[in-house]
C-alpha cells in the first residue's frame, strides 16, 4: 500500500524560531529512499513553498495558504482531472477566495478594533515581526487565497473573529498569525489530493503532520494525524497522534516510526 505524508511547515518540519528542517533529516533521507509522496500542506504561500521544495528536492503536489490552492505539476498524475487554472509548471485547484476580498474586509474591521495584517507590513517589519530573512519576508507578502494578520489587543480577538463570520468568511489560527480566509481550510485540500492519488496509486494510506489549530482539519482528514509539541512541550490538542517531541524533532521521530513498520 501506498503511504502518503502530508505535513504542515512552521513549528512541524521548520523549528518555529529557526525555521530549519535539520533534526528531520534522517527520517527525509528514508522517505525519499522510499519514494514515498511527501506533500507540504501550509499557510504559507506558493512561493515561499517553491523554495523549501527546492531544498528538499520535492517534486510532490503542494497545498498554500492554509486550504487555499492545490498545486499539481504537470506529468505527476497519469490521468486528466479537473482544474481551475494552470500555468507553465501546475494545474491550479484553487478553493480559495479572492485575496482583494479578503483586503477588504480587514480594512473594514480593522477600522473599529486594532490589526495589522501582512498587507500592511513593509518587508522589513514582516521580516522582523515573523524572524524572517528580508527575501522570504517578500515572497511570504505574495499571497493569492489566505491574508495573515495579527491582533493588537487580545481583549478583541472574540470580536473580530465574529465579524470575520458575520461576512461568511473563515479563520484559522496559526502558529504566529490568525489567517482570514474563504471557505477552504487544510482538510478539504487534503482531501482532494487523496482521492487523486487513490486514482493514481490504488490504495493508499495517509498520514499528516502538524502542531497548531490551523492543522486539525488535516489531521481529521488523513489515517493517521500527529501533532508535534510546541517549544513549551505541550500539545495543542488530546485528540491526536503524539509525535513525542517538538517541531521537527517531532516530525522525525513520527514520520520513523510510520515507514520502518514494514
Ligand atoms: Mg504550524
Amino acid at each position: 500500500m501506498r503511504k502518503i505524508i502530508f505535513t504542515d511547515l512552521d513549528g512541524t518540519l521548520l523549528d518555529h524560531d529557526t525555521y530549519s528542517y535539520a533534526k528531520a533529516k534522517p527520517a527525509l533521507n528514508i522517505i525519499k529512499k522510499n519514494k514515498i509522496p511527501l506533500v507540504i500542506c501550509t499557510s504559507k504561500t506558493r512561493v515561499e513553498i517553491e523554495q523549501y521544495r527546492k531544498k528538499l528536492g520535492n517534486k510532490h503536489p503542494f497545498i498554500s495558504e492554509n486550504g487555499g490552492g492545490i498545486f499539481i505539476p504537470k506529468k505527476y498524475f497519469r490521468f486528466r482531472f479537473k482544474y481551475n487554472k494552470e500555468d507553465r509548471y501546475y494545474f491550479i485547484i484553487r478553493l480559495g477566495a479572492g485575496y482583494k476580498r479578503l483586503l477588504k474586509v480587514l480594512s473594514s474591521i480593522k477600522k473599529r478594533y486594532g490589526l495589522i495584517c501582512f498587507h500592511d507590513m513593509s518587508v522589513d517589519e514582516l521580516a522582523k515581526d515573523a524572524g524572517l530573512s528580508r527575501e522570504e519576508a517578500r515572497l511570504a507578502k505574495r499571497r493569492e487565497f489566505d491574508s495573515a494578520f495579527r491582533i493588537l489587543n487580545p481583549l478583541h480577538e472574540k470580536k473580530i473573529l465574529t465579524e470575520i463570520k458575520k461576512r461568511k468568511l473563515n479563520y484559522t489560527i496559526g502558529d504566529r498569525y490568525y489567517h482570514i480566509m474563504g471557505n477552504s481550510d487544510k482538510g478539504k485540500a487534503v482531501r482532494i489530493l487523496s482521492e487523486l492519488f487513490k486514482r493514481e496509486y490504488g490504495e493508499i494510506m495517509t498520514i499528516g503532520i502538524g502542531d497548531s489549530q490551523n492543522d486539525f482539519k488535516m489531521l481529521d482528514n488523513v489515517d493517521n494525524g500527529y501533532l508535534v509539541m510546541h517549544k513549551n512541550r505541550r500539545y495543542s490538542s488530546k485528540k491526536y497522534l503524539k509525535a513525542g517531541d517538538i517541531g521537527p524533532e517531532g516530525w522525525n521521530k513520527a514520520v520513523k516510526k510510520e515507514v520502518q513498520v514494514d
